[in-house]
Formats: structure tokens, C-alpha cells, sequence
């Protein structure tokens, strides 16, 4: 599948429409309005069944995406009281927003991956799961088995540990993540009542979906896969035309490498999935296809840093390195963020070094 060309910006990027698409028996689309650097919407699938309906990724936690939530659960014909089930991809503000609000009014259930964590929230134990997360991934780590660099900061605009400043975040929504963190209850943080774990099922839309744990994009990232009619519900770990963001500070010690497994673990549905359902963007068919470009996206990128890295032929910063991969306008704490997470991966395959220079981490390819 290629990025569809001649458009006037990428389908992830395009406002919200208030229209409601049946895509499969049972299963419709909505779209809420999101504003975040590069998206226009957040798809709000809505799965129907005898008891009601199940809400898949509830938009953003503000009034006016609430606002929209209701009258797209309207027009669809479904009562505010019909929602039983709220289904949180992952830990993301525009996948997690509406829940808490909804479980208000409603009582539905919250369902999420069982190492579902709001990184900020205070009644979550740190690291929960962290041992079943690691036995998933590394059962024999590369590289000595070292614990990965932690996030030892309580708000992402704060220091990064490799050196760098954290991501830009306007005043308004640092003041909303001190609230939410300080708050949780008042804020309407969401609570799960449900958390799935690998290959458990649960029944949607009169039928059973399983449990698919896809970490890279978030540690406690969430597919589900519908047999049946051969629907998986992918949030944003795969997207149609654009990457999704993959940092650097997760509890994995290699978040790209986990990233790419968990790629190939959906590419190995194959032609089971007969339609992907993506968080932003319209839904698409052949899902092993774009998990593969992914992949080679990111291939690409690590070309990248090799050739700089021998260009420079000396160790340089996550900082420095992020200007050879992305353009001036993207660099900062996000872009960094990636980079260090691509860093890493090499560092981990012993292609690279990686040194401590007065707080300063730098990379350089090994001799
Ligand atoms: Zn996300
Ligand atoms: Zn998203």
C-alpha cells in the first residue's frame, strides 16, 4: 500500500466530520475533533451489540470533544445510557479522554491492556507489570540484560536523561497534566475495571474479539482482532499514511526493537485481517502491508544515523544526531525522543557506543 498522493495533506490530519460509517456487521465509525501537532481527528468506533453498544477510544478529556462524543452516539441512535463498555487503546489524552466521564454517567466498564498506566497518575504503582512485560520481550537480553534508562521526571517538558530539554507543551495543557495528576478523580481520570491480558477475549458486537498487546507506540498499547468478520481494531499502532510516534523513555530497554515485534505480530494475521481499523485516518485493508512499510521506514532511519555518524566520525548528541533525521521545524523533545529511542537500538545491537559526557549522552558507530 503506498501514502495516497495528491492530497492536500495526509487523511490523519483531516478535521472531523460528523458523519457514522457501518463498516462491518455491528461496527460503526465515528470521528471526534482532536487539535495535536499533525492530527485532525480521533475515530471513535462504536460496536453494537444485545446489550447496548461499546465505545472504542472516547476522544480527547475536554467538554467540547464530550460535547461531540454525545451527539455522534446520538445520531448513530444510541442512547448515552445504551454504553456498556468503553475500550481504551492506550494511555494516550485523545484515546483516554472521554472514559472517565463516560463510566460517570453510564457506569460502563473500562477495558484496557493490563499494563495500562497513566504516567502521571499518582494511585498507579510505578513499573506495574514491568516483570510481565519484560518476560514478553527479552527472555534472554542482549546486552547484559541492563535495566532501561528510566523516566525519572513526573511531567515530559522536564530534563530528558540523555541531556536534552523534554517536549514543548504549552502553559494551558501543562496546567491541565498538573491538575490531572494531582486531581485524578476530579479530573475524571480513567480507572480501568477490565484489563486484558495476551489472547484473552471479549465479547463485542455480539461476537468475541481478542486481545492483541502491541507495545512500541505506548508499552500498553491494545489491538483487538475480530475472527469473524476478520476486523482488528489497531489504535495508533498502525496508522494508514502516517508513523506513529515512538519514543524512547518506556520501561523497554529497546522500545524500536519492541516496536518491530510487535509489527510483525500483527503482520502475522496476513489475510485474516480483512479491514484495519485505525485511530486516525480512514480504515485500510492490507495491515501486513503498512506494517512492513513501517518497518522500513524505520530501517531507513537507522541508515541515516549510521551514515551521519561515520560523516561525523566522531560521538555526537541525541540532539545533534536528530537534526540528520528529521526536518528543523520537527526537532525538540518529541524528535529527540525518537531518535534516542533509534540510538538505542543500535546501541543494543552493538552497532553503536554510547558514551556520558558531563550528562551529555553521545553516539558513535563502533570500530
Ligand atoms: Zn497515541
Ligand atoms: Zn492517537
Amino acid at each position: 500500500m503506498t501514502d495516497p498522493v495528491a492530497r492536500p495533506r495526509k487523511q490523519e490530519q483531516e478535521p472531523a466530520t460528523t458523519t457514522i460509517t457501518e463498516l462491518a456487521p455491528g461496527v460503526l465509525r465515528s470521528e471526534l475533533p482532536i487539535d495535536m501537532p499533525g492530527l485532525g481527528h480521533v475515530n471513535c468506533y462504536f460496536l453494537e451489540d444485545d446489550r447496548g453498544v461499546a465505545v472504542v477510544d472516547p476522544g480527547l478529556p475536554s467538554k467540547d470533544s464530550y460535547v461531540a462524543l454525545e451527539a455522534r452516539l446520538k445520531s448513530a441512535g444510541f442512547p448515552l445510557q445504551r454504553v456498556h463498555t468503553v475500550i481504551v487503546t492506550h494511555s494516550h489524552p485523545d484515546h483516554f479522554g472521554g472514559a472517565g466521564w463516560l463510566r460517570a454517567e453510564t457506569g460502563a466498564e473500562i477495558v484496557t491492556h493490563s499494563s495500562f498506566r497513566l504516567m502521571w497518575d499518582p494511585t498507579e504503582p510505578p513499573d506495574i507489570d514491568v516483570d510481565d512485560v519484560a518476560s514478553l520481550r527479552d527472555p534472554e537480553p542482549v546486552g547484559g540484560g541492563e535495566e532501561p534508562i528510566r523516566l525519572g521526571r513526573r511531567y515530559p517538558w522536564e530534563p530528558t536523561p540523555w541531556g536534552g530539554p523534554g517536549v514543548e507543551i504549552p502553559l494551558r495543557r501543562r496546567l491541565w497534566f498538573r491538575a490531572a495528576r494531582t486531581f485524578p478523580r476530579l479530573r475524571k481520570m480513567p480507572v480501568p475495571s477490565v484489563r486484558l491480558d495476551e489472547a484473552d477475549t471479549i465479547s463485542l458486537a455480539g461476537r468475541d474479539w481478542i486481545a492483541v498487546h502491541t507495545p512500541g507506540h505506548t508499552d500498553d498499547h491494545l489491538c483487538l482482532f475480530d475472527p469473524t468478520e476478520g476486523c482488528m481494531l489497531c489504535g495508533d499502532h498502525v496508522l494508514p499514511t502516517i508513523t506513529p510516534h515512538i519514543g524512547g523513555l518506556g520501561s523497554y530497554r529497546d522500545p524500536l526493537g519492541t516496536f518491530f515485534d510487535s509489527l510483525d505480530k500483527i503482520g502475522s494475521y496476513g489475510p485474516q485481517v480483512k479491514l484495519a481499523l485505525p485511530a486516525h485516518g480512514r480504515p485500510f485493508t492490507d495491515l501486513a502491508g503498512r506494517a512492513q512499510e513501517i518497518k522500513e521506514h524505520h530501517a531507513g532511519r537507522l541508515q541515516k544515523l549510521r551514515d551521519a555518524s561515520i560523516e561525523m566520525d566522531r560521538p555526537a548528541s541525541v540532539m545533534e544526531m536528530s537534526t540528520h533525521l528529521f526536518a528543523p521545524r520537527s526537532l525538540g523533545g518529541m524528535a529527540d525522543s525518537e531518535t534516542f529511542a533509534h540510538l538505542e537500538h543500535l546501541r543494543l545491537a552493538g552497532e553503536m557506543e554510547r558514551v556520558d559526557r558531563d550528562g551529555v549522552l553521545e553516539y558513535v558507530l563502533t570500530d
